[in-house]
């Protein structure tokens, strides 16, 4: 028996006016300091009081959240007892919410216990609602949870189908403030989210329309949003993208380069997007002849040319690195900045965390150790090794 899950979904430029229909007594914002600063806590602020709603906001998310941020946030939702949570920002701000509402439904669960196979029951005390502000990590429609266990240095990955938000509101209009770094960013997470959505061990029929979908879109609409963040047609397209690609992933799961991507930046904070996004021509290349067709199928959907007798995995790779070259995103580790030393010294933590991520267990080619190590090292400098 499987499940395919999702929140309802609002979209398009008005999308934010959902809030002012929604029933309740008070909310609680969860966001971080910049979003208060760009004006968008008071856009949300104003919605909620419309619909009489009283809200307060928890403004201390950082980026790469940590345990002890969400045991914060959870035991000042306790005090304040909302039956709405609102999780405006991107992936870390609403990966938060999301472990802050799992820790005000049940207090007797910390954050890092919660897994995909214990439930945690309804959510009785509160709906949760997530207001992206990143066209990336999709994480307004999926369950995962990624917090930093501070103490070892290494992102883990939690959370389980009951901490599924209630409501997206998918608006466009939250997008346009993006620098170009980080629309590239986010926008290869999308891309990467789509791409191994639909070549993991647990793609499915109903998560593989929305990954094509979300492909198709990035290689369309990512260029045009990069060089023109007020290009508004790119920008909503991405920002759908990012929510079909997450309601498709979490459906399926991801593989390799989110692992590795995770590994990198427990160690070197390099910001998620951009890790996984510079893995994911290298798991291409590493997956390879494995499900060769779902390669090929990928390609014939965003109109690359495969030659006949040529197999479309490195072709498929090569589109991505011209995709990524593009929008100035890193194609090595080495590009973004981490000096050999720091990685010769780091590899043996950055194979140890990619081992214990669960995204290896639905990567159709799951590495060893070994293979890790050769993967990690491959994609320090793009001088191509031996599988
Ligand atoms: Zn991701």
């Amino acid at each position: 028996m499987w499940y395919f899950v999702s929140p309802q979904v609002v979209y398009g430029q008005d999308a934010v006016t959902r809030l002012g229909q929604l029933e309740g007594k008070s909310a609680f914002i969860v966001t971080d300091a910049n979003m208060v600063k760009l004006g968008f806590v008071d856009k949300v602020k104003e919605q909620l009081s419309q619909a009489g709603i009283k809200s307060t906001v928890f403004d201390g998310v950082e980026s790469d959240p940590s345990l002890e941020t969400v045991k914060k946030g959870s035991s000042q939702m306790s005090q304040y007892g909302p039956d709405l949570i609102m999780a405006l920002g991107g992936g870390s701000v609403m990966d938060a919410a999301k472990a802050m509402s799992a820790g005000y439904e049940r207090p007797d669960i910390k954050a890092e216990e919660i897994n995909p196979f214990t439930p945690l029951g309804p959510r009785k005390k509160a709906k949760l609602v997530c207001i992206p502000t990143t066209s990336g990590t999709g994480a307004e429609a999926t369950w995962g949870i990624v917090l930093t266990v501070t103490a070892e240095q290494r992102k883990g990955s939690f959370g389980c189908r009951e901490c599924t938000p209630d409501i997206a509101i998918v608006d466009p209009t939250f997008a346009l403030e993006m620098p170009p770094g980080l629309t590239a960013q986010t926008g290869m997470d999308v891309l990467t989210h789509a791409i191994e959505g639909f070549t993991s061990t647990w793609k499915n029929d109903f998560s593989d329309g929305l990954c094509l979908k979300a492909i198709q879109l990035v290689f369309q609409y990512l260029p045009r949003a990069f060089k023109d963040g007020h290009d508004m047609e790119a920008r909503e397209k991405m920002h759908n993208a990012a929510c079909i690609a997450g309601m498709g992933f979490i459906n399926s799961m991801c593989a390799l380069a989110h692992a590795a991507g995770h590994s990198l930046g427990g160690v070197f904070h390099t910001p998620h997007g951009r890790a996984v996004g510079l893995f994911l021509p290298y798991t291409i290349e590493f997956i390879g002849d494995v499900r060769e067709e779902l390669w090929a199928e990928i390609a014939y959907s965003i109109k690359l040319k495969v030659p006949k007798g040529k197999k479309a995995a490195p072709i498929l790779a090569d589109a991505i690195r011209g995709l990524a070259r593009g929008v100035k995103e890193p194609l090595s580790i080495k590009e973004t900045g981490i000096s050999s030393d720091s990685f010769n010294n780091s590899i043996e933590k950055l194979v140890d965390n990619a081992m214990m991520d669960f995204q290896l267990v639905t990567t159709a080619r799951a590495p060893n150790s070994e293979e890790t190590e050769k993967f990690f090292r491959y994609a320090y400098d793009g001088k191509s090794i031996d599988f």
